[in-house]
């Protein structure tokens, strides 16, 4: 068989959203292993880690092994003690949930509010009121007699949270503001880049993100001092690069010099990409925003989303199924697609944990879906997706 006549047999398979590899990658990683520089120093580490903080707006930015690890290295700059406990969006991926017990802390899950899916300012208020209480000039949960330190929101699926709110609330409670932007690398919250809007940041590598370096991370943040020490404990808290004196546990965090090529390749894309995930989410919008049962994803008018994972959530009783019958149809005809993550509150790692009431994070999970959306999505492709969704929606209406 020739190959287009095996491209043309071929079932179509439609991910929900792959990497797109098109620009200077090959060229640099070529450079990092004509030159020796593979590992975690090198020239390309540099310019991924200043191309970041360039593209953010930020001071600093250290470069890690995985969004994780930078999420980890951020709680220790920012000095959160064991048995401390940090507010952290439920509605989220694990990692910063996961971050927070590593350093022995403990966390607070927080629900998300209705229309924009994000980390609830509402809900964060009502806890630091009711919640908790001052004593010796410390806030402390009432119910788990733990100290609060910081607040960990999470700018889901490329839109940010509103942070207003939650910095005025930081601020009154005395709270140290860590952003995990792993899913929001580019987008802006009043104009201002994610990223920006805390104390010090993270951002995601991982290779289903907007831009990728196979795996990696990034902290970024305007203090000088943090910076540096983020540095130090990500290179196994170095004291003395000849004697190899430490005083203190450090980790082996650092990016490789061969991620950051890739890095720096897919840097200099990421405004192209943020357009093209732009235009996705918009088409998808004009063609399902009058589908019975069927809610959009929304950009809040404080608010540039990149639409990173495009998601819609699905009323069983109008739409004719739920979303899980929905993503199974749309499997057998080739279509990825991927519920949200169980809301963290309802994880049994993490069932410790306090949390109030996060109704609305439940029923987000129930109903959410989202749908294919790498940035290399041709058009017919996403017509394809857009017409099986039609037709399921008239096959089951009548
Ligand atoms: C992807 C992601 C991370 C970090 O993931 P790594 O795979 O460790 O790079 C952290 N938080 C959120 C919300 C994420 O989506």
């Amino acid at each position: 068989m020739s190959v287009s006549q095996k491209a043309i047999s071929a079932p179509v398979f439609i991910p929900l959203s792959a990497p797109e590899i098109r620009g200077n990658e090959w060229k640099y990683v070529k450079e990092c292993l004509d030159t020796g520089w593979v590992s975690t120093v090198g020239s390309f580490v540099d310019r991924f880690e200043n191309s970041v903080a360039k593209s953010v707006g930020a001071k600093h930015a250290v470069a890690t092994s995985s969004g994780t690890a930078a999420l980890h290295i951020a709680l220790l700059v920012a000095g959160i003690q064991p048995d401390e406990e940090v507010l952290v969006s439920t509605l989220s991926f694990i990692a910063p949930a996961n971050a927070v017990r590593y350093v022995g802390a403990w966390p607070v899950f927080i629900d998300a509010e209705a229309d924009y899916w994000q980390m609830d300012p509402q809900k964060v208020a009502d806890f630091l009121e009711r919640g908790c209480q001052w004593r010796n000039g410390r806030l402390y949960n009432r119910e788990t007699g733990r100290r609060v330190t910081a607040i960990l929101p999470v700018h889901v699926l490329g839109h940010p949270v509103e942070m207003d709110p939650i910095r005025d609330l930081a601020r009154q409670y005395e709270l140290a503001i860590i952003e995990d932007a792993s899913e929001s690398l580019g987008a802006k919250y009043n104009g201002v880049h994610v990223g920006r809007l805390g104390d010090v940041s993270c951002f995601s590598f991982n290779g289903n993100k907007l831009i990728t370096t196979g795996g990696g991370g990034m902290i970024v943040t305007d203090n000088q001092r943090w910076a540096e020490r983020a540095k130090h404990l990500t290179t196994q808290a170095k004291d003395d690069p000849v004697e190899y004196v430490h005083t203190e546990i450090g980790y082996n965090y650092r990016l490789t010099n061969i991620q950051a090529a890739i890095g720096v390749a897919q840097m200099e894309l990421l405004a192209s990409y943020v357009d093209t995930k732009r235009l996705i989410a918009s088409t998808y919008g004009r063609a399902l925003h009058d589908l019975p049962g069927i809610t959009l994803m929304r950009e809040a008018e404080w608010a540039r989303s990149t639409f990173w994972l495009y998601t819609i959530l699905v009323d069983a009783g109008k739409f004719g199924m739920n979303s899980r019958q929905l993503m199974r149809e749309l499997a057998s005809q080739g279509i990825q697609t991927r519920p949200l993550w169980q809301p963290l509150h309802l994880s049994k790692v993490h069932s410790g944990a306090p949390a109030a009431n996060c109704s609305t994070a439940e029923r987000l999970n129930q109903n959410a879906l989202s749908l294919p959306c790498s940035v290399g999505l041709s058009q017919s492709l996403q017509q394809k997706v857009i017409e099986s969704i039609l037709a399921v929606c008239r096959t089951r209406r009548h």
